[in-house]
């Protein structure tokens, strides 16, 4: 048994069901737990205040229940290999423990530890922890990857589900007083400013919290009928802690569970629902596991090169929350405000932007990431993709939502609406979903909408329709 190894946190910033963490201390006297931060500094294309304040919160409360196991949280900062390779010499550690991480710069990295571990005779252990189930072990009969999602998550509802490994209660004694560590990061360290938006609390703590409240609280047996609807809290709001590993799949799928044994069928029903929705999940690791193309190109070939028109100021408009569409603008606002999103707002204005504004999906996407606390880049471009129509189980092209329908369905009464376009407080709700007289705006302040969406659409079936000939 090595004396001391290394635990390399990544994005598993919790000590419960760990499951990396907890074979590492199984496996030694001391573990030495590291995270290594990324050293660019300024702006990132994919990456924004409101993420990186919630990762520096989420890595203080990291450090403080080490802290509490008389642990030490080491911080390096650069290139994680080299940083790695360093550490491993100055400790002498006898071998390292992550949790993989999925994305072609996480695959990358652990192919090239895993042949520097060869290199100086150190044994590397790599264990799936973010997923119920990794992208190679849900495959077809074939044993190919799945492209389409609803046979894709029959497959995966079957497969067994792993129990929750337990909290870790030892790591053993800290890494002695001469091995460096970098403070705990603040936004200064990459020189990004404030965020704008208000951040949800981090931690693994707020994130248990939050767990136990949406199950425990009927939210979740409540979630089959009630998570299309964007006012109030109808969803779990565990996209970033899930994120940042803040808990653990194993643990929150088998909650899930219990409170489904003791539920009516009805309850029964949502809590399938709401595993299912965490399949979606896997199901876009997968996607981008075998097809990291996708970060480029539209998943569905037919789709490639096809033209986006749309202008740099309709971006604006949307980006801004400007559009004059009142659920668009809601949602767009709302993830200003919030650094999130509620999943059908995410699904209107994507397509809003790409099927009515014409612009690029690639715009949103990145956007996106740069706003959002749970920007995780699978389900971010899997959405992008299937909103745009040129994506895996993609609502197929000529499927356009219209917004003013979607407001009146899921906001009847434009609580939502209201809450994050306050100009609209006082127009009686039935006129936040259709278009308003022309030239008379909603309110005072309030554009009036920038362009007509049947005109729009029609515009947008042209695209698609003269790219697929074009092709054929
Ligand atoms: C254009 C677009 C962009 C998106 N970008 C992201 C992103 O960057 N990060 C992200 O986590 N999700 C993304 N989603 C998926 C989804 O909108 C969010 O996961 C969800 O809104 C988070 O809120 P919640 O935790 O309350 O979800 P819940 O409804 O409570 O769902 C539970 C969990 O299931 C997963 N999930 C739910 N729906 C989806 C979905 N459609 N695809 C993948 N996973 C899902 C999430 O992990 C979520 O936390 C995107 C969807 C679209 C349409």
């Amino acid at each position: 048994m090595p004396q001391a190894v290394i635990h390399w946190f990544r994005r598993d910033l919790r000590l419960t069901d760990n499951t990396a963490l907890h074979h590492a201390t199984k496996a030694a006297g001391q573990v030495i737990p590291v995270y290594v931060l990324s050293d660019w500094k300024n702006s990132h294309g994919w990456t924004g205040s409101n993420r990186q304040q919630f990762l520096c919160e989420s890595l203080a409360s990291l450090a403080k229940n080490l802290e509490a196991l008389g642990s030490r949280l080491i911080v390096r900062c650069g290139k994680a290999v080299a940083e790695l390779e360093r550490l491993l010499r100055e400790t002498q550690a006898g071998a390292i423990y992550f949790n993989r991480d999925y994305d072609p710069h996480g695959r990358e990295v652990e192919k090239q530890l895993a042949a520097l571990c060869t290199r100086l005779g150190v044994e590397c252990h790599a264990f799936d922890d973010s997923v119920m189930h990794a992208p190679e072990t849900v495959l077809t009969g074939s044993a190919q990857p799945y492209r389409v999602y609803t046979p894709y998550s029959k497959n995966w509802l079957n497969l067994e589900k792993a129990a929750p490994w337990p909290r870790v209660k030892a790591l053993g004694p800290p890494a002695g007083e001469t091995l460096s560590s970098r403070p705990l990061p603040t936004l200064a360290h990459w020189n990004l400013p404030e965020p704008t938006a208000q951040v949800v609390e981090a931690g693994e703590r707020a994130a248990r919290e939050r767990m136990k409240r949406f199950i425990e609280s009927g939210l979740l047996l409540r979630y089959g009928s009630d998570r299309n609807t964007p006012a109030g809290q109808t969803t779990s709001l565990l996209s970033q802690d899930l994120r940042y590993g803040l808990i653990g799949i194993r643990e929150l799928v088998q909650r899930c569970q219990a409170a489904a044994d003791a539920a009516p069928a009805i309850g029964k029903a949502s809590v399938l629902t709401y595993i299912k929705e965490l399949a979606w999940r896997e199901f876009y690791f997968a996607i981008l596991w075998f097809y990291p193309e996708v970060f480029e190109h539209e998943f569905n070939p037919d789709w490639r090169g096809l033209p986006w028109p749309g202008t740099d100021e309709a971006f604006q408009r949307w980006a801004t929350g400007m559009t004059g569409f009142p659920m668009v603008d809601a949602g767009m606002r709302q993830l200003l405000h919030s650094g999130l999103m509620h999943n059908r707002l995410r699904m209107i204005t994507a397509m809003f932007l790409t099927k009515d504004l014409h612009c690029d999906w690639r715009l949103g996407e990145a956007f996106f990431m740069q706003q959002l606390v749970d920007g995780e880049n699978a389900s971010n471009n899997g959405g992008w993709q299937w909103s745009a129509g040129t994506g895996a189980d993609a609502a197929p092209y000529f499927r356009i939502q219209n917004p003013w329908l979607q407001s009146a369905r899921f906001d009847p009464e434009g609580l939502f609406i209201k809450k994050w376009v306050p100009e609209l407080k006082d127009v009686p709700a039935p006129l936040l979903h259709e278009p308003p007289k022309p030239g008379l705006p909603l309110a005072k302040g309030y554009p009036l909408p920038m362009v007509d969406h049947h005109t729009e659409r029609d515009r947008c079936l042209a695209i698609f329709a003269k790219h697929k000939e074009q092709r054929s």
